[in-house]
């Protein structure tokens, strides 16, 4: 095993420095552009999976609402999935559910033979990021519950939009090929995707296309952007004692996780700049006159490579031996989640770009603009409105250059399988993210109108990829060829590592019930909306 380790290290050595060279030694960078367009059937085609995704707008707006109006924390999505499964299997799709041993994953195909196209976005929210659609300052549905404060609500309904799209003209045409739709569980905790590959998910599959909300239309290949992490629980066991009268009888936990901590931020100054860490003490003793006899801390350690990622949460297991060795305790650790930096297939994102730049950003109407400029006033940012111009394709970063940023357990799947993310623009531009002025866009017409875009790039792009049997093989080229050539993929999850599926168990349980009351009801209203009574949009005057 450690063998193995170390020649992956010395190849990935090599490779930072063969694209170092070429990023600042004048070579030319690798070319891009999008994919022309293909046969004349093939675009016929494309231009009628986007007016059938166009058709479907109602439907849409419903799935998006509906998941929104659901607000389920990473690992108790049982609402969300209950309700996506329920719509893809009315429409004809095979589901298995439970998958992977943790209870709120399921898969669902539909079609026969290759090309296997694989089909996922996130389903979680954040916690304490309830908030009212529509509204441009903080007004939450429910104080303290969890929220849609990434968008995350928007995902696979895109996704199903456009897989009902792209059938009705595989049933028609008799177009051989397979769609499996899946979920992101726990994508907020990267606590499920590592185990969804681990279980096969992903072993019949031939192009794997994902999408995750934005606040443009885009795609890009290559690394060298954002980061891959180990999420690490650490727990302290020592002993109680009455801390008053005989506190020499006590080893406290929560000693050595303050000393952890202490310990950790004062190496944090001898770090590469480009790690990000941060932690949470999730348990810290039960009340002061009591010895804590146990105590936890929960950390990420992220950075851009999986050789510094794996050697930070190396320094991170030291740390807490030395923490537990300084307080008389002992320590124990749990990796809750796990995520490989991503890395975006070239022949992937070239396709998925052409059939953005056909398909362009939404027409935004005045209240759109006048909800984006509000809240961006609200939060003291530049009053920007919506994106009005699509990004460039991005690719071929020089990884030397990248100084970090968030990170997507995707990236797992993008080192077993040829993948791209589309950005589709469901949200405002400036936002902190992770808050709940990421949820107040996330059920209305913003939504709405960015998923009907999002949807018509993800069906363009499966025709593409079910009629285009050369684009499938030049995306292997490049998987095989120059992604995967110095730089395999090894988990970060264990044999022995399961799942943490009782995650956010506790909060859901204390809300769920409140919650039931604002559960969307398409029945009776048109939208959520119109069910919680706003006007949109409301702003501050
Ligand atoms: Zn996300």
């Amino acid at each position: 095993m450690k063998t193995v380790l170390a020649a992956a290290g010395v190849a990935l050595v090599l490779a930072v420095g063969v694209s170092a060279q070429r990023g600042r030694g004048g070579q030319p960078p690798v070319p891009t552009a999008p994919t022309p367009p293909g046969p004349p059937r093939v675009e016929a085609l494309k231009k009628e999976a986007a007016a059938e995704v166009k058709a479907m707008r109602v439907q849409t707006q419903q799935m998006v609402d509906q998941v929104f109006s659901f607000a389920e924390l990473g690992f108790q999505e049982f609402e969300t999935s209950k309700y996506l499964t329920s719509v893809l299997e009315k429409n004809g799709f095979k589901i298995e559910r439970s998958y992977a041993g943790i209870p709120t994953a399921w898969f669902a195909t539909w079609g026969s033979g290759k090309p296997v196209i694989a089909i996922g976005s996130d389903i979680d929210d954040i916690p304490q990021a309830s908030q009212k659609p529509g509204v441009a300052y903080h007004d939450p549905i429910i104080a303290g519950a969890p929220g849609h404060g990434e968008g995350h609500n928007s995902g696979v309904p895109l996704n199903v939009t456009a897989a009902l799209a792209v059938k009705k003209i595989m049933e028609r045409e008799k177009l051989p090929g397979t769609l499996k739709l899946w979920p992101g569980v726990a994508e907020e905790l990267v606590g499920a995707k590592a185990y969804l590959i681990r279980a096969g998910l992903f072993r019949d599959v031939d192009v794997s296309l994902f999408a995750h909300v934005g606040s443009n239309l885009g795609a890009g290949w290559g690394g060298g952007f954002g980061t891959g992490l180990v999420s690490v629980e650490y727990t302290f066991q020592g002993e109680s004692a009455h801390s008053a009268a005989q506190p020499w009888r006590g080893r406290s936990a929560l000693d050595a996780v303050e000393l952890m901590d202490i310990a950790w931020n004062f190496r944090r100054e001898h770090l590469r700049l480009q790690q990000r860490s941060h932690d949470v003490i999730t348990n810290g003793g039960d009340q002061p006159n009591v010895v804590p006899q146990n105590a936890s801390v929960w950390y990420y350690f992220r950075e851009t490579d999986y050789e510094h990622i794996k050697e930070l949460h190396e320094i991170g297991d030291t740390i807490a031996r030395a923490a537990a060795m300084m307080t008389n305790t002992e320590v124990t650790s749990r990796i809750l989640g796990s995520a490989w930096p991503q890395h975006m297939n070239k022949t992937l994102a070239e396709t998925m770009y052409a059939n953005i730049l056909t398909v362009g950003l939404p027409a935004w109407d005045a209240d759109d603009i006048a909800l984006a400029k509000g809240i961006q006033k609200e939060l003291k940012q530049p009053q920007v409105g919506l994106s009005t111009e699509l990004g460039p394709l991005r690719g071929g970063r020089d990884p030397e250059e990248n100084m970090g940023g968030p990170s997507d357990d995707i990236g797992d799947v993008s080192w077993v399988v040829p993948t791209v993310t589309l950005g589709y623009p469901a949200n405002i531009p400036n936002l902190p993210g992770h808050n709940w002025a990421n949820a107040i866009a996330s059920a209305t017409p913003i939504a709405h109108k960015g998923v009907t875009a999002g949807a018509k790039v993800q069906a363009m792009t499966i025709i593409d990829l079910l009629m285009r049997p050369e684009l499938v093989t030049a995306a292997w080229d490049y998987f095989r060829n120059v992604q995967t050539k110095d730089q395999k993929y090894i988990p970060f999850i264990g044999p022995n590592d399961q799942p943490a599926i009782n995650m956010n168990e506790k909060i859901l349980e204390k809300y769920r019930e409140e919650m039931k009351q604002y559960y969307y009801d398409p029945t009776k209203y048109k939208t959520y909306l119109e069910q919680l009574g706003i006007k949109y949009p409301t702003v501050r005057q």
